[in-house]
């Protein structure tokens, strides 16, 4: 974000790659949360499916985000099963639908994405916050988001507000009970284990925080 008013196409590039490296890295991590109250393979599905959206991205040259983000989208439904493979196909191509034909996105335009991203996410997968699942940390981070926006934040702001929301929502999974996906099957059992989905939900949007805002503390000093 280099005028800290709008993120660019090639900064939208970069939140990719870098989500995209951040699932490689923390692949065990997710993967060991699944295990406890899934079936042990939502970093392989995350990794797998960004690997796959990192090759088809790579052709892309037209400056579209929305094109760009429908392209992950796309990927991302077509390489991973499951239900966490579909609801982030889902999340990216509804979050591409809402920024077509845009080259760069503000503050708002961003909040607007992760909106009908997120109403995308609960048309396909019928979870309500409180269900244990990714829900839970883009709803409060969609929520932080807008409010930041109304109130006049700075973008970095905004984002790291929403990455903080996001955070308290994937903690606030741990007591849940599930009652989507395969952890309901466990019904009481899946209380005391954080949700994978909603820890990589909160990775995208601190990813977006730290590769857009820059992890720099905020300075009393002007910038160029
Ligand atoms: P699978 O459950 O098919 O093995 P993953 O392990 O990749 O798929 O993803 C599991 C995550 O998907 C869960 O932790 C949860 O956050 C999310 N999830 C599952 N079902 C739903 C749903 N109906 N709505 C929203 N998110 C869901
Ligand atoms: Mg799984």
């Amino acid at each position: 974000m280099h005028d800290g008013v709008t993120v660019s196409y090639d900064d939208v590039l970069r939140w990719i790659q870098t989500f995209a490296a951040t699932m490689a890295e923390q692949r065990q991590y997710l993967t060991r949360l699944d295990s406890a109250i899934g079936d042990a393979d939502h970093g392989i599905n995350m990794d797998r499916g960004m690997q796959a959206a990192l090759a088809k991205v790579d052709g892309l040259a037209d400056g579209d985000i929305g094109a760009l983000l429908k392209t992950v989208g796309m990927a991302l439904v077509s390489t991973v099963g499951g239900a966490g493979g579909p609801l982030y196909g889902t999340l990216f191509l509804q979050m591409g639908m809402a920024t077509t034909n845009k080259s760069e996105l503000g503050p708002d335009d961003w909040r607007a994405a992760l909106d009908a991203g997120l109403q995308g996410v609960q048309m396909r997968g019928k979870a309500e916050p409180g269900d244990k699942t990714m829900v839970d940390a883009l709803t409060p981070a969609r929520d932080a988001l807008s409010a930041a926006v109304a109130d006049g934040a700075s973008f970095d702001e905004a984002l790291r507000r929403s990455a903080a929301a996001a955070e308290d929502g994937m903690q606030a999974t741990i007591p849940l009970v599930a009652r989507k996906g395969r952890a309901s099957y466990l019904g009481e059992r899946s209380a005391g284990h954080q949700d994978p989905g909603a820890t990589s939900s909160y990775l995208l949007l601190r990813t977006a925080a730290d590769t857009w805002g820059g992890a720099a503390a905020p300075t009393d000093k002007e910038e160029s």
